[in-house]
């Protein structure tokens, strides 16, 4: 059942002042996307960049690859000493095939290999060390003032694009993100234990929105949506009515 538009999206920006400050001609175009593990945003932010013909940057991607060599080289990542000593002898870039993101950590392609549950907590361990959030936001920033993306993080609209021209916080409650991620492991037939899902859901969102660097937390001028009871095709319809009423200030 549709609800009434006012009600499912739960819209909290001010489309008057964005507009103001919007409607002129930059040299690239960055919508920033942030919010909790398993709100939906790479799957949402992929579909976005594709209607849009925008670069679309996995932020938590890269993340994954820096967390991804540690647990492969059998490297404590909870010694942040010992990242951090690390950290900068890793190479990391990402390139684009037929308009995929792949992860290349030392010449190595590793995006088949970063998306368990245990490299995405090991993601959000060593997430927390500045030196490693270093490392990444150079790289973060230049893509992004090269060409028009759509980046989707932690700390998108606050740190890494704090100008870009339309910013939103994507989230859901823990009990939809945890039933969205059982119900994929399921489909995939792999095992699926909702509570541990739903305690690892606990624990990401407190490390990512409790760390001193780079903390997750939305953007006073990001336009907050929560997906709790919308599907895909609902949240992709009003993403492109945010584009047009910001960017193309239509
Ligand atoms: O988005 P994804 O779940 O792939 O991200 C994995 C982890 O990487 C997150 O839990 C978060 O700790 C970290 N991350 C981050 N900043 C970003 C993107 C991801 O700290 N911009």
């Amino acid at each position: 059942m549709l609800l009434p538009e006012v009600s499912i999206f739960r819209l909290h920006g001010r489309l008057d002042i964005l507009q103001e400050s919007v409607c002129v001609n930059k040299m690239s175009i960055n919508i920033a996307i942030d919010g909790p593990a398993g709100a939906g945003k790479s799957t949402l932010a992929k579909e976005f960049a594709k209607r849009l013909q925008y670069i679309y940057v996995d932020t938590g991607a890269m993340y994954r690859g820096i967390a991804y060599y540690f647990l492969k080289n059998q490297m404590d990542v909870t010694n942040q000493t010992l990242i951090c000593n690390q950290c900068t002898s890793i190479e990391l870039r990402i390139q684009y095939e037929d308009g995929i993101q792949h992860v290349i950590c030392n010449e190595e392609d590793i995006t088949n290999f970063i998306r368990t549950e245990e490299v995405g907590n090991a993601a959000s361990i060593v997430s927390s060390y500045p030196c490693v959030r270093q490392h990444l936001l150079d790289m973060q920033k230049k893509i992004a003032r090269e060409s028009d993306v759509i980046m989707d993080g932690r700390d998108i609209g606050t740190c890494v694009l704090p100008n870009a021209q339309l910013k939103i916080y994507l989230t859901a409650s823990v009990e939809c993100r945890a039933q969205r991620r059982f119900d994929e492991l399921k489909s995939k037939m792999e095992q699926a234990d909702y509570d541990k899902i739903y305690n690892e859901i606990m624990d990401r969102d407190y490390r990512d929105m409790n760390r001193a660097t780079a903390p997750l937390k939305r953007a006073e001028d990001a336009f907050l949506v929560d997906s709790s009871e919308m599907n895909i095709e609902e949240v992709l319809d009003y993403f492109m009515k945010l584009y047009k009423d910001v960017i193309l200030c239509a």
